[in-house]
């Protein structure tokens, strides 16, 4: 299928990209990153843009810049550089262990971290691994630029607190403490490779106790969330507590109205829910058994 024709804006700054979201702004306009998302949208007719700027040009939207409290990934950095990056295994796993559960070889050398997190799709796997970090999402507009919690970022299906004329330009994922560990497990759609279902997980440890928790679910709403009863039910638990990752792996879907869980031709809510626990409890398991193994050599 072929989409309808538009019009193609090549940009060489983020600057130049903003200009002309603004410039366009009474016509329907888009920007294009790795296009993995957006191109089969176009051919199948769920989106037609009237222009489309590419951000393919901007070399100084990609890359990724290790400071001092966290690593900053640029938005146009492929998949692919975040699942080789020494550093980001070191300094918080749960980012390259996601980027690198995404789909093929092929989605990985050309999507990119930024257009997986603006497109807030509810079965791709970096927007749980960015809850679960507590990311920093840099945005730039018309009015400057400003600073968006992942917490306060995924909104709905396709859906962020990006505001019309936004760029996602960059996003900070803070360094793990070296008794700290994470983890991201997914169930893969047969299919595409899309998530299922994937739960991200980062604990906090002080001796043998779990001081904080953030765990993080992807592919069963329709968009990414935080898994808060599971949460409560680490925070204040032992390392020791054998049964602590089922128990509060079962509390996944606590709070959570039946209809807010996915039910599509891939897979029913109730298999969907069954699989949150599921794969919530390995998550949990695989984070408790990094605990102190050096995973995380910063600290
Ligand atoms: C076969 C296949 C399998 C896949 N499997 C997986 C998988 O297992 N897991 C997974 O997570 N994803 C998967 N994907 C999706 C893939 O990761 C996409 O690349 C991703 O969803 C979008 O990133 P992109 O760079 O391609 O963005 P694009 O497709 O170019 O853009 C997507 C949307 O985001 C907007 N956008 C892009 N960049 C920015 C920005 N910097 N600021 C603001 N808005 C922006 C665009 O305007 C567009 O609306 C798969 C895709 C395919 C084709």
């Amino acid at each position: 299928m072929y989409p309808a024709s538009f019009e193609y804006v090549a940009v060489d700054s983020a600057e130049e990209a903003i200009d002309s979201l603004a410039e366009h702004g009474d016509r329907e306009v888009t920007l294009l990153a790795g296009g993995h998302s957006l191109l089969p949208m176009m051919k199948s007719g769920l989106a037609s843009p009237e222009v489309v700027v590419d951000l393919g040009g901007v070399d100084a939207l990609s890359g990724i810049e290790r400071g001092d409290d966290a690593t900053r990934i640029n938005a146009m950095t492929e998949y692919a550089a975040v699942a080789d990056d020494e550093g980001l295994w070191s300094d918080n796993p749960v980012v390259p262990e996601a980027a690198a559960a995404i789909g093929d070889v092929q989605v990985r050398n050309v999507g990119t971290v930024g257009g997986n997190v603006a497109h807030s799709d509810p079965a791709a796997d970096l927007p749980a691994a960015m809850l679960a970090a507590d990311a920093t999402i840099h945005a730039l507009g018309p009015d400057g630029e400003r600073e968006i919690p992942a917490a306060d970022f995924f909104q709905a299906m396709f859906t962020t607190a990006l505001a019309d004329g936004e760029l996602l330009t960059a996003i900070d994922v803070p360094h793990l403490g070296s008794d700290d560990a994470a983890a991201y497990v997914k169930k893969a759609s047969p299919s595409s490779g899309y998530a299922l279902v994937g739960v991200a997980v980062v604990l906090e440890t002080d001796g043998e106790e779990i001081a904080d928790a953030r765990v993080a679910a992807n592919g069963a709403f329709d968009h990414a969330m935080a898994l808060e009863p599971v949460e409560e039910e680490l925070v204040g638990g032992s390392l020791d507590d054998e049964s602590l990752p089922e128990r509060a792996a079962g509390r996944a879907t606590d709070d959570v109205e039946s209809y807010l869980v996915l039910d599509d031709e891939q897979a029913s809510s109730e298999y969907r829910a069954h699989l949150l626990e599921v794969y919530a409890e390995r998550a949990l398991e695989t984070a408790i058994d990094r605990v102190g193994d050096g995973s995380n050599a910063d600290g």
